[in-house]
């Protein structure tokens, strides 16, 4: 083990959380609309990250959501991406959070892009127009994005210059 505060890991900087002080544990859940057990606690400054809640820490941004999972869970998600069961960016409750890779951050997005595909064929409502971008996000190739939502390829390459 090492005491760096930054790894590496596929040529990408990894940050480590910082300690948090307990004035800035307590400013953290102070953002966070904190709800029952299986509400979504939604994270109410401001946001960053393509929609994401964003936390500062010593001048250092961060994603509310990480923070979270940290703070509720003493460990720190590193290389692991952190995923929503509950698909709400904002969301902040530890019960919605789990880690895992950008590889199975991309497989919820295109299992996710199926069915939002399935239940609207091939006239996309907003649901389905945000489902191309996050897949576009993810790196998913504009031509698997097309298949995946069963749309044409210029219909993507269109959301995607114009959301
Ligand atoms: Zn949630």
């Amino acid at each position: 083990m090492t005491n760096n505060k930054t790894t590496h890991h596929n040529g990408f900087r990894v940050r480590t959380i910082p300690e948090l002080t307990k004035p800035q544990i307590r400013r953290f859940w102070n953002k966070v609309e904190i709800g029952k057990h299986n509400d979504c606690w939604n994270w109410t400054a401001s946001t960053s990250f393509g929609g994401y809640g964003q936390f500062s820490i010593q001048h250092d941004n961060w994603k509310a959501s990480r923070v979270a999972y940290f703070l509720y869970y003493g460990i720190d998600p590193a290389e692991n991406m952190i995923l929503h069961s509950c698909d709400n960016r904002l969301c902040c409750n530890p019960h919605h959070l789990r880690t895992g890779t950008s590889k199975d951050n991309t497989q919820d997005a295109i299992s996710r892009g199926r069915h939002v595909a399935t239940r609207t064929g091939t006239v996309l409502d907003q649901e389905g127009r945000e489902m191309v971008k996050l897949l576009y996000c993810y790196d998913v190739p504009k031509n698997q994005i097309a298949v995946i939502m069963g749309i044409s390829y210029s219909t993507v390459r269109n959301i995607c210059l114009h959301g």
